[in-house]
């Protein structure tokens, strides 16, 4: 007799990523996948040796929970100095299993039944299930294309759309900046906006800044958690994968005042007990190299980012100049395909190249049927032979 397994609702209301669906159909067809965010580049030679020494050197078991102590005071010391928020390793900080598990467990820690988390979109595809579980009620605000004074087009949100989604039942606003899938990097008044919302509706700001360090055109990070009224409202969530290239250490953190952090310590400590101690010594490492290592990063991000916009431009897509991450959002209205996903999957079976339906962003689908998200994390040379089978798309549709 087969059994009926009676599943729980919550983890019938989220499907698998659109995301990973993508990447299986470009292993299929041998695409260039263009989709999933994975750093090109390894870690650092030093952080990769500092890992191996660590585990010689007997770092095997679990750390305290909420992170080893010299791993929190890196962070307390890079917290303060690059994001501008006084932090105190002992009480402002928990170091999470990546910054994924830090979003779910500040939501965790906040949401009761009923209440409303704000959340701008296109959004980063883990919000949408975060809110599931915690059993927030999400609110959405679309970032909309804008012409700007200099005559470029930017993403930003419309101001009273954006008061109306706050109400008495607002628990928190989810900031990503700089932002995934549109490379938008929150303005200091946009930021200020935000936060006077926040102190109006007495609520909290949650930031995801994992792509901090991932910023062109001498453009600068701001952190709302900075903002003087906004250090006991803020719970800022960051991490090692994206600046290190090292997604698969999981070394993420939260950084958040003192009661938060008591209640985002508790939900760490019960759903992964701590993150793996030897890399957490190996991240010390990390957090202290010198500035002159982010520069370097960011400028081979940004001859990927002009590369691809150049090939992109030249198929005939409309592209989004991204300010940060490692993603370009283009517009797919011109080549004439009904919808995204049937986009999707004809540029990977005859053209070679995946990429993300816009569609998948959005809460509302409608709002993204003629996006299509690619990424720029690639060697060289993949870039360039991407760019040359993008350029067959005239000739095939
Ligand atoms: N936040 C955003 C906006 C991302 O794009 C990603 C990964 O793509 C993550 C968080 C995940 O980061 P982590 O590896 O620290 O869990």
């Amino acid at each position: 007799m087969s059994v009926q397994y009676k599943l729980s609702d919550k983890s019938t209301r989220f499907t698998e990523s659109v995301i990973r669906g993508m990447t299986q159909l470009c292993l299929r067809y041998d695409a260039i996948n263009l989709s999933q965010g994975t750093p090109a580049y390894q870690p650092p030679p030093e952080v990769k040796a500092a890992a191996i020494e660590a585990i010689q050197e007997g770092y095997n078991q679990y750390s305290i929970t909420w992170g080893a102590p010299a791993f929190r005071e890196a962070i307390a010391q890079k917290m303060t100095t690059f994001n501008s928020i006084p932090t105190d390793p002992n009480r402002n900080v928990t170091v999470t299993c990546g910054s994924t598990e830090g979003m779910l467990s500040s939501l965790l820690a906040i949401i009761n039944p009923g209440d409303e988390i704000i959340i701008f979109e296109p959004f980063y595809e883990n919000y949408g299930p975060d809110t599931i579980i915690s059993g927030a009620t999400p609110v959405y605000v679309a970032l909309q294309e804008s012409l700007s004074s200099d005559g470029t087009i930017h993403f930003t949100y419309d101001p009273a759309e954006l008061q109306d989604a706050f109400s008495p039942n607002t628990k928190a606003i989810i900031i990503n900046t700089p932002n995934n899938p549109l490379g938008k990097v929150f303005t200091m008044d946009e930021l200020q906006q935000i936060a006077d919302l926040c102190c109006e509706y007495d609520c909290l700001a949650i930031t995801d800044e994992i792509y901090e360090h991932m910023i062109y055109d001498g453009k600068p990070h701001i952190s709302i958690g900075s903002l003087p009224q906004m250090q006991e409202r803020t719970i800022t969530v960051s991490g090692l994968s994206k600046a290190y290239s090292m997604t698969g250490w999981r070394l993420g953190y939260v950084v958040a005042p003192e009661p938060l952090t008591d209640a985002i310590r508790k939900m760490h400590d019960f759903l992964t007990v701590g993150a793996p101690h030897p890399l957490q010594r190996a991240g010390v490492v990390a957090l202290n190299l010198p500035p002159s290592y982010h520069q370097e990063l960011v400028t081979k991000y940004d001859t990927n980012r002009k590369r691809l916009l150049t090939s992109l431009t030249e198929a005939g897509f409309q592209c989004h100049q991204p300010e940060g991450a490692y993603y370009i959002m283009t517009d797919i209205t011109d080549f004439g395909f009904p919808d995204d996903t049937t986009f999707a999957n004809w540029l990977v079976k005859e053209i070679g190249v995946g990429g993300v339906p816009g569609s998948s962003f959005y809460s509302r689908p409608h709002l993204g049927r003629t996006k299509f998200r690619f990424m720029f994390s690639m060697a060289d040379d993949i870039l360039a032979e991407a760019g040359e089978r993008l350029m067959q798309i005239k000739t095939k549709i």
